[in-house]
């Protein structure tokens, strides 16, 4: 699909993240303002909830003026639908309420960009298979299913949040004696997240999964890698991935990234049948993490791209639900670490050889970024940036 032309100068540049191909839901608020939801077009967000309070664009009940996207989300797939047409019959080049619409367009670098969704609980897959290579022997399991953890929806933020350095319990030289400290080994892990629109209660079909996805984010899954080694046997992680997890402030639409889809790395073994998909869904997107140190200094430390997936997002679902367990309404899946082969592709620092790369400083930032390419656009998330405070003094110290 080419880029679709809009009026608004700044959607129709070929390397920008936001043209009329994308409008991804995010929510934001200017000065003194309640947060409400806006869709990012160009330089700019479009006001879709004032849009819908001055009769300009309706999805039948009122679903845009809440905070969050989880209204719209859990209206289904034809209202997602009808949002976007109404949205790009609204932007297009040569629409005529444009005139209408031009006072609804808030320049993003004057809005404050929230949560864009309440985050119902958070899953957190592996479906990376070089990061799994690079971590240890691929467990034999590994090929037949998407392997997760529960995680938290409590520490879920939007990017620009700060992240407390935490403390937690670390293995000490012998067993019998840890200590309780501030880890050492902090890292992040570069991510895309599913966010689930609608809700399941029994198993479903990858095929009912994928019409289940509302959209994607960037994920940091930020790691304590020391807490996490003395944790994880034999539950798994823990505290050590409690303290916090970043996404993008945008959450980009299936819609806009189903012509990206493509085949992803191969399990090389049969796949049992509920988990076939009927075409492949891992996505085409090219992603890079940027190291800011305290100085300033600037280091984008990998490239990668999502193909390096191999279980998609809608096979994480399905997998998911198949023990009857059900699906909310803003249910949130990590995809795992992705990485690529080589070491300049890692997404993540525990899985690098190079012994000049230490894990995360105070006052480091890590900044995730992503984009699909399109023929003569982009379609982008927005930044997935935390930067690293100290950890406080040890609150149980007497
Ligand atoms: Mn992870």
């Amino acid at each position: 699909m080419p880029l679709l032309k809009s009026w608004i100068d700044s959607a129709n540049r070929p390397d920008g993240p936001f043209p009329l191909n994308n409008l991804p839901c995010g929510v934001f608020s200017q000065a003194e303002d309640e947060p409400r939801c806006g869709m990012a077009i160009g330089d700019f967000v479009l006001d879709v909830a004032g849009l819908e309070a001055e009769g300009l664009l309706s999805l039948g009940e009122p679903l845009l003026e809440a905070p969050y996207w989880n209204d719209v989300m859990e209206a289904g797939p034809a209202v997602w639908a009808d949002l976007r047409a109404q949205v790009t019959a609204l932007l297009r080049d040569g629409a005529s309420k444009r005139f209408l619409v031009e006072d609804h367009l808030i320049p993003l670098t004057a809005v404050t960009l929230h949560l864009p969704f309440v985050v119902a609980e958070f899953t957190d897959f592996f479906s990376g298979r070089h990061h799994a290579e690079h971590v240890g022997p691929l467990p034999p399991n590994w090929l037949h299913m998407p392997l997760a953890y529960n995680g938290r929806a409590s520490s879920v933020a939007v990017s620009g949040t700060p992240v407390r350095r935490p403390r937690g319990q670390i293995k000490g030289k012998d067993f019998d004696t840890p200590a309780f400290a501030p880890t050492r080994r902090f890292d992040f892990e570069l991510e895309l997240g599913a966010v689930v629109g609608t809700a399941s209660d029994g198993p479903v079909t990858v095929a009912e999964a994928q019409a289940m996805i509302f959209g994607q984010v960037l994920l940091n899954d930020w790691s304590a890698r020391d807490i996490q080694a003395w944790e994880s046997h034999p539950l798994g992680p823990f505290q050590s991935k409690a303290t916090a997890t970043t996404i993008s402030p945008w959450i980009v639409m299936q819609a806009a990234l189903a012509p990206f889809h493509c085949a992803g790395q191969p399990n090389h073994v049969p796949v049992l049948p509920h988990l076939h998909e009927p075409q492949p869904s891992v996505i085409d997107i090219t992603l890079a993490v940027a190291l800011t140190a305290k100085d300033g200094s600037e280091t984008v430390i990998a490239r990668t791209s999502a193909r390096e997936l191999t279980w998609s997002a809608a096979q994480q679902l399905a997998h998911h639900s198949t023990s009857g367990c059900p699906m909310s309404v803003g249910d949130l899946l990590g995809s795992g670490t992705i990485s690529g082969p080589d070491q300049d592709a890692c997404g993540s620092l525990v899985e690098r050889q190079d012994p000049t790369r230490s894990f995360l400083q105070d006052g480091d930032t890590v900044t995730l970024s992503g984009h699909a390419r399109g023929d003569g656009y982009r379609i982008g998330f927005g930044l997935c940036q935390g930067q690293i405070l100290p950890a406080l003094p040890n609150p149980y110290a007497r």
